[in-house]
């Protein structure tokens, strides 16, 4: 008889909020955090809001830029 399939924990698709990449979280061994690729985790915190500041420019820009 087949054994009852355990449900695994949700693993989710997150968006990066410094490079906007996408990753999976939670992974195991994996560095990254809810709101932070494997890579952008890593970097120092200082480092970390300024390049969150930045993109979020960005993508407001690119939001702009599609609307004219
Ligand atoms: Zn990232």
């Amino acid at each position: 008889m087949k054994k009852d399939p355990k449900l695994q924990p949700a693993t989710r698709e997150k968006t990066c909020q410094v490079c906007g990449s996408t990753f999976i979280y939670p992974e195991k061994g994996s560095k990254a955090t809810r709101f932070h690729c494997e890579s952008c985790a890593d970097l120092p915190v200082h480092f970390r809001k300024t390049l969150t500041r930045l993109g979020k420019r960005i993508r407001t820009l690119e939001r702009k830029i599609r609307t004219l």
